[in-house]
């Protein structure tokens, strides 16, 4: 029996929808919706106690507010306390807001303390004023936060998740205990229904640090279980997977040897291993799932080559999807090159193409006279349609949502056979995080670089040595190298970032007069990228000014140089990535990151990091313990995998320890522990 959600005070028809938009049809699943984090407003802080990177509620009077114009404009208010000052910052304010700031006025105010030039302050701080000797009365409690929901504030979910938690409390509800009870006793996990309780509503002992930390016994209990439902999702897929057929193809090497006997270098003995792999899963019955990992430059390419070609060999058609244009012309440029002596149709495929090409290639495909189809997301169209598609790659994977990459291989459903797939990517997750994240997939690791290939010097320099960096760059290009110019705007549209891009090639432009300066952006057609492309290839252009888009898979071994501004506000796998684009040749490179003077101790230590460790793995960890597997992954990612409670940052400790539970619960324990904690629109894999 579930309770309905009408039955609290306050949920009315058009709350109902909102939640059910969510996946929230019960009080049962709202119960589920579980806090994100908490914050802790039972008690006011001096502002001198206050340490940067920390929430605090703070209380004081305003001694000033102006409206100020740094690079736009904000509004910017003095509050003190006894015990010192803190300024508060806001990007976005209206009149009233302007107003309830008068000077003498009470303020309580929470948010995270930064320091800027020395000077603490918080960023869109939450208010609320009050009148001398009337201060509103503290939170006994720590205040859950719930993950937002379009049209619902934190006030409304929370009154209606305390009613749920009394109907819990007199046990009108009850979650049945779905974990067996060796299970409970073997990893010390307390009964679902406290651990619900009290992750809505911490008791008044409990101190903030212990709820954050994975070692809480209710937080403990919920995580295991959520991610041992993941698991069970795993399981599921593989076996489903196995009941799928394929396309089984030979075991013959010769056209590989061949390819291998003209290429310029020797490929790696990792490169090899690999492509073991991919030839012997694609001799099998049932399709390949294989996920290719290997640091920026470690000849990805070649090794999903390799598959490509062996499936052409074997008389079917193969799809590569790239998620950039100018990636996916890149590929199609030197795969082409490479394949030349074979006899083999190529043909590439993009959104921008003029419709009557489109519709010649188009056609192609579906008749069986092109072989290898290069493309972007068009390739996933609905009009496309294969003559007997076997191989799919996906390069780039992180760059892809999960729905895009289940539509292509839905696409290749010839009779009831599935084409192999084959993922590679660049973000090099350590392995456990990887099982959590593609548990469903196998899994194979490039480890090793190209012979050859130099260590990237990194450098930081302020912004206000840029005069210092045009000298440098101006003598490494009369050498002949090539240099990048990166401008990254982070949190900001795409429009913000082209514009930024534009405005440093005129700067550039203007300054460097004897290079030869080009520009390039998401916002130019493609044709225009092209050009650019191909004049950087070919030594026309020395300095390339670019947003973000040649962020993935760009291949200019020439090119040794690269620049990228506002470095301290990126994360180290995506610097890792850019800082990837250079030294991909014998020529020793250089990264200098630009930073805004005044950098925190922490910006300070992420450059260090990447200045000592040349490694994606390792940088990778790092990242994760700072920011977290969301934003390594960056945003697109997001729709991975998108736990309830579990963060793998700090719990991915029990990864190991559910995978060894998951043979032991019975199918239909493993069918309610799924659909209590996965949606099914974002059941990972299920395609
Ligand atoms: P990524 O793994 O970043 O996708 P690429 O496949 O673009 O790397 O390869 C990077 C560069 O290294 C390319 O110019 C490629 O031709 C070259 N390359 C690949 N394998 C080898 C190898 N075994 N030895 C030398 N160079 C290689
Ligand atoms: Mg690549």
């Amino acid at each position: 029996m579930s309770y309905s959600l009408l039955e609290l005070k306050g949920v009315g028809e058009k709350s109902l929808l909102k939640l059910r938009k969510i996946g929230i049809k019960t009080v049962e699943d709202l119960l589920f919706h579980l806090p994100i984090r908490y914050q802790d407003k039972t008690k006011i802080t001096n502002i001198s106690n206050t340490e940067e990177g920390k929430k605090y509620l703070l209380q004081g009077v305003v001694e000033k507010a102006n409206i100020a114009f740094y690079k736009r404009r904000m509004l910017v208010v003095r509050v003190s306390d006894k015990t010192g000052f803190v300024r508060l910052r806001f990007f976005y304010f209206n009149k009233s807001q302007i107003e309830n700031f008068k000077i003498g006025s009470n303020v309580r105010c929470y948010g995270e303390i930064r320091l800027s030039n020395k000077v603490k302050e918080i960023v869109h701080p939450e208010c609320q004023f009050f009148k001398k000797n009337n201060a509103p009365i503290l939170e006994e409690y720590l205040t859950p936060i719930y993950p937002a929901t379009d049209g619902l504030n934190q006030n409304s979910l929370r009154k209606i998740i305390k009613q749920s938690l009394v109907l819990l409390k007199n046990k009108k509800i009850s979650f049945p205990e779905l974990l067996p009870k060796e299970v409970l006793k073997k990893y010390k996990l307390i009964d679902v229904n406290s651990a619900i309780f009290n992750i809505h509503n911490p008791d008044k002992n409990t101190r903030y640090e212990d709820l954050v930390s994975s070692e809480n016994k209710n937080k403990k209990r919920l995580v295991f279980e959520e991610l041992l439902s993941h698991q069970l999702v795993f399981k599921r897929i593989r076996s489903f997977n196995k009941t799928l057929k394929s396309f089984q193809l030979d075991n013959n090497n010769k056209p590989i040897n061949i390819l291998i006997e003209k290429l310029p270098f020797k490929p790696t003995k990792s490169q090899m291993t690999v492509m073991d792999e991919i030839i012997k899963d694609m001799q099998k019955i049932t399709p390949m799932t294989r996920l290719v990992q290997g640091d920026v430059g470690s000849g990805k390419t070649l090794v999903a080559l390799f598959g490509a070609l062996h499936a052409i060999s074997n008389g079917y058609q193969v799809a590569f999807m790239a998620p950039t244009e100018i990636l996916s012309q890149q590929h199609y440029q030197s795969i082409k090159l490479m394949l030349k002596s074979f006899n083999i149709n190529i043909s590439l495929l993009y959104g921008g193409m003029k419709v009557k090409e489109k519709e010649v290639i188009i056609e192609d495909i579906k008749l069986g006279n092109t072989d290898l189809i290069i493309g972007t997301h068009a390739l996933i169209q609905n009009q496309i349609k294969f003559y007997n598609l076997a191989l799919v790659i996906i390069d780039e994977q992180h760059k892809f949502g999960v729905h895009q990459r289940m539509t292509l291989t839905s696409k290749g459903k010839n009779s009831e056979t599935f084409p192999h797939q084959l993922i590679l990517t660049a973000t090099p997750i350590p392995r456990t995080l990887a099982m959590t994240l593609y548990g469903n997939l196998d899994y194979s690791v490039i480890d090793e670089m190209p012979m050859g290939r130099k260590k990237i010097d990194t450098i930081a320099l302020s912004e206000d040595r840029r005069n210092e960096i045009f000298k440098r760059i101006i003598l490494k290009c009369k050498e002949g190298n090539q240099v990048y110019w990166v401008c990254p705007l982070i949190n900001e549209s795409e429009v913000m970032e082209c514009k930024a891009a534009i405005s440093t090639y005129e700067e550039l432009n203007n300054k460097l007069k004897e290079l030869n300066v080009g520009l390039i952006h998401g916002k130019m057609k493609m044709n225009e990228k092209e050009k650019v492309m191909n004049d950087f290839r070919n030594k026309k252009i020395d300095l390339l000014v670019s947003t973000t888009i040649i962020e993935v898979g760009l291949d200019v071994p020439n090119a040794t140089v690269m620049i990228i501004e506002n470095s301290e506000r990126m994360g180290l796998s995506q610097l890792h990535q850019l800082r990837g684009r250079v030294g991909r040749g014998e020529k020793k490179s250089t990264c200098i990151l630009i930073y805004k003077t005044g950098l925190s101790e922490l910006a300070k230590n992420r450059i260090d990091i990447l200045r000592k460790c040349s490694d994606g793995f390792d940088i990778a960890k790092e990242d994760l313990e700072i920011r977290g597997p969301g934003e390594i992954l960056g945003k697109k990612q997001k729709g991975d995998i998108n736990f309830k409670i579990a963060n793998i940052t700090r719990d991915y400790k029990f990864i190991k320890d559910t995978k060894n539970c998951v043979d032991i619960i019975s199918d239909k324990t493993s069918e309610s522990l799924v659909s209590r904690w996965i949606n099914e629109e974002i059941e990972i894999g299920k395609s």
